[in-house]
């Protein structure tokens, strides 16, 4: 069994795709004017900015001037909560606890600055998922104009939420919806045609893109405004000159992630398939947290290990050269109970060490089997 440096933690990052910082890199050294120039330089980097736009949009199904580019995730999730609650008279958000921390905290900034916005939570199930008769006894009940914010795919537990039934509910209250797409984008298909949703967030360095770069989907009925002053970019949403290099490299790295989707998920879902039958094998007793249901990449399990070791599993991993994560990136290493799995397990249950590994399609089986073995000299 070889034993490297082994990463099992992509729905914290992924490392850029090979062709695309071939791409990046060209685009660096030669194509550097500025989208907003009006000169040859200029107009060639608006050209490249407006092809990448027009292939995102081909990959959703969706219009190009739907497409606002943004610095990743965090940013495209405020600009659509604020900017949703200022423009569009939104004065009810109904969210979920598990999601991450840029909506939770949006939404307790939105509610501590307006008096008048109401945030409702819909319960959530023991494996993760939303109570979709929750949701509609809380969309049944008047309290003004709605928004509805719900994660496609969980970033801890890889639970999956049904985003026909989602909108479909929604429009039949004459809500708004808003998905964040940060852990789904390039790995489940989204027809934005066929699927009514309203607004939907995406970040590359999720999907072997660069880092800092991102985009929101705004359906062209739902006006907003910038949160920052400044210039004309991005149909003034998103003011400040346009990262080519990086918006250029989320492009190619979301054509290459659809492109082959069916290849590397058939890869991801036998070794998902493999851990399992291992962790049955070494670890009888441990648990999913979330569905076996859940996108084939994240697999987050209780495992059967005595809770005085569970501050420091991490760290024994990580000296064994192994990269995986309690819950969500930023709680790596802290020994804070994830917000996540505080709704789905219990008190006792909280204590037990629990591990979220996620897969791509560059894991091989030696990477599980010594991520196995590292786990049992713990
Ligand atoms: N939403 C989800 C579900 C995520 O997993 C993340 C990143 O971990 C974000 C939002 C934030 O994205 P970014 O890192 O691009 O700000």
């Amino acid at each position: 069994m070889k034993n490297t440096n082994i990463y099992l933690d992509h729905a914290a990052t992924t490392a850029v795709r090979k062709e695309v910082v071939d791409e990046m890199t060209i685009v660096l050294s030669e194509n550097y004017g500025n989208p907003s120039s009006t000169h040859t330089f200029g107009r060639m980097a608006k050209n490249s900015l407006e092809l990448a736009r027009k292939n995102i949009a081909k990959q959703l199904n969706c219009n190009a001037q739907e497409i606002i580019f943004t610095s990743g995730g965090t940013e495209g999730i405020n600009l659509v909560l604020q900017a949703a609650v200022r423009d569009l008279k939104i004065n009810r958000i109904i969210s979920a606890k598990t999601e991450h921390h840029a909506v939770l905290h949006t939404l307790e900034a939105l509610e501590k600055r307006n008096n008048n916005i109401i945030v409702d939570f819909i319960s959530i199930q023991k494996d993760g998922s939303i109570d979709f008769a929750n949701l509609t006894q809380l969309l049944s009940e008047e309290k003004g104009k709605t928004l509805v914010c719900l994660m496609h795919v969980n970033n801890e537990t890889g639970t999956i939420l049904n985003l026909e039934r989602a909108t479909a509910i929604c429009q039949q209250y004459n809500a708004l919806f808003f998905s964040d797409t940060v852990q789904s984008m390039g790995k489940l298909p989204i027809d934005l045609q066929l699927i009514p949703i309203d607004f939907l967030v995406a970040s590359a360095h999720k999907f072997y893109g660069p880092k800092g770069v991102g985009f929101v989907f705004i359906r062209k009925k739902n006006s907003i405004q910038s949160l920052l002053y400044g210039g004309e970019q991005e149909k003034k949403i998103r003011p400040g000159t346009e990262p080519l290099p990086q918006i250029i490299g989320m492009s190619l790295a979301l054509s290459m992630a659809y492109d082959n989707i069916v290849s590397e998920k058939k890869t991801i879902a036998t070794l998902k398939k493999y851990l399992l039958q291992e962790l049955e094998t070494h670890f009888l007793g441990f648990k999913i947290n979330g569905s076996i249901d859940g996108i084939d990449n994240i697999l987050n399990v209780l495992l059967p290990i005595d809770d005085s070791k569970t501050a420091l599993i991490l760290f024994h991993l990580d000296m064994k050269g192994i990269a995986v994560s309690r819950g969500s990136a930023c709680q790596s290493g802290s020994i804070k109970p994830s917000h996540v799995l505080k709704e789905m397990l219990s008190e006792a249950d909280l204590k037990k060490p629990s591990l979220r590994i996620s897969l791509s399609h560059l894991n091989t089986k030696n990477d599980i089997d010594c991520f196995i073995q590292a786990l049992k000299t713990i």
